[in-house]
């Protein structure tokens, strides 16, 4: 790119190119420049993630960020060439208890509300859709006919490539130290090469954001959770697609990849991750798997599918999602510095939410504004507290361990309900 960049994009994971994407979308010409640590775009928390883009939520700001997301990418490998390995699979919700059926009575009727096809199924039905579910030990189930999910680093991907169609340039190996500001406007970033003037900066750092607003003594009300997930050999005869299964119960997400299972666990006990630990930074591949952790995710999948005790290990995957006291996303301006804006706390549904995300940077960035009210997400929602390290540490914590916790208005699917 010659000439000083209009909008600087720090960090290339599926937010951050989302977010380059609409910025040239809603303004073609744009300058946009993406700069990437690492080797390649995707190569931290969007590199493990299962991908799935499911549109129970409790809140309706979240559905609507889903909905957007699924509208997306139907069209997004027709129309820009370039294929995000989207598969609109459905996703079947299963309860192993009368308390949990009436709770997904009560999210469906929210999100029916919402304009979302949601609907109860008979345990003949969720049989069908699922071949190896063991409906003996199930209450009911719940089908959501347009969820899916994507190849998550594939999606980014693909919309990096249809941004760098529409200009965007993105550049990897680039490692902002700094965020340069002066007279509380930001104008540019820190590299090891030197000082790189723009107009706007938005920083997309996933885990590392806070580090990087730390040093404009900016506390980012988000805080990194492990969360593991792993795939086993294949199953001869599973299908290569069908539903995601939620199994709430469990604490458990499931569906097919590569001829096997694809499993995930919400760790009730959750670990919180330091990154700035190490001296270079803790990164996605520091995160060490926890073998006994996945075996207690078998054991309470092992009612639901017994098929799955008899199979090994292919291999596990692991990363950081950021987490916050409320679940809400941190997105938007930063408090007290113009210019700069921040995305992060994606609440383990970064990917679901990815088209949301980048429309609104690009609404704030392009009109100061977005269509949508977007409180429930801002920067400096805490206000102090959000310096205070043991509080962001241990609320956050709590809510993740909550994620598919019974509530009022149903299951909070990571949410308030
Ligand atoms: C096991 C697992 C399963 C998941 N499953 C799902 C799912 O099914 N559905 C869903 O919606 N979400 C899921 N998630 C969450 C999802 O992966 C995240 O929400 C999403 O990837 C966040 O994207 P991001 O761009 O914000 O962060 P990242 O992908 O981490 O990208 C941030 C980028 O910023 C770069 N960066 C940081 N600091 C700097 C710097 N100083 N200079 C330059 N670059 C920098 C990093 O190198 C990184 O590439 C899952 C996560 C995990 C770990």
């Amino acid at each position: 790119m010659s000439g000083r960049p209009d909008v600087i994009v720090v960090g290339g994971g599926i937010w951050g190119a989302s977010t380059a994407l609409h910025l040239v979308r809603r303004s073609p010409g744009l300058r946009v420049l993406v700069l990437e640590r690492g080797p390649t775009l995707a190569c931290e928390t969007t590199s493990q993630a299962a991908g799935q883009i499911g549109q129970l939520r409790a809140n309706p700001l979240m559905v609507k960020a889903v909905g957007r997301t699924l509208a997306l990418l139907e069209t997004f490998a027709a129309t820009t060439g370039h294929d995000p390995g989207f598969v609109r699979s459905g996703s079947l919700h299963v309860a192993t208890t009368a308390e949990r059926m009436a709770a997904f009575r009560r999210t469906v009727e929210g999100v029916r509300r919402l304009g979302v096809a949601a609907e109860e199924v008979d345990l003949v039905r969720a049989h069908e859709l699922v071949p190896r579910l063991n409906t003996a030990a199930l209450a009911g189930a719940v089908f959501v006919p347009g969820d899916g999910y994507v190849d998550a680093p594939r999606c980014a991907r693909a919309y990096a490539a249809a941004a760098a169609d529409a200009g965007v340039e993105f550049r990897t190996g680039c490692e902002v130290k700094a965020l340069r500001t002066e007279g509380g406007r930001a104008h540019g970033v820190d590299m090891a090469a030197g000082p790189l003037d723009g107009g706007v900066v938005v920083v997309t750092g996933g885990p590392w954001t806070a580090r990087l607003l730390a040093g404009l003594g900016h506390a980012v009300p988000a805080v990194p959770i492990r969360l593991q997930q792993l795939r086993t050999v294949p199953d001869p005869g599973l299908p290569a697609h069908h539903p995601v299964v939620r199994i709430p119960d469990a604490s458990c997400y499931l569906r097919p990849e590569a001829g096997g299972y694809l499993y995930g666990y919400i760790d009730p006990h959750p670990l919180a991750v330091d990154v700035g630990a190490a001296a270079r930074g803790v990164r996605t591949a520091d995160i060490a798997v926890d073998e006994p952790l996945m075996a207690e995710a078998r054991g309470r999948l092992a009612g639901v599918f017994p098929s799955l005790g008899s199979l090994a290990v292919d291999h596990y995957r692991q990363g950081m999602v950021t987490c916050t006291p409320d679940a809400n996303y941190v997105l938007g301006p930063a408090p007290g510095v113009a210019g700069l804006f921040v995305a992060t706390g994606c609440s383990a549904m970064g990917i679901a939410g990815s088209a949301a995300v980048g429309a609104w940077l690009a609404e704030l960035v392009l009109d100061g504004r977005s269509t949508d009210d977007l409180s429930p997400f801002d920067p400096g929602r805490f206000g102090a507290r959000a310096a205070d390290c043991d509080w962001l540490v241990a609320e956050s914590r709590r809510v993740y361990a909550n994620y598919y916790s019974l509530a009022a208005g149903g299951t909070t699917y990571g949410g308030r309900a």
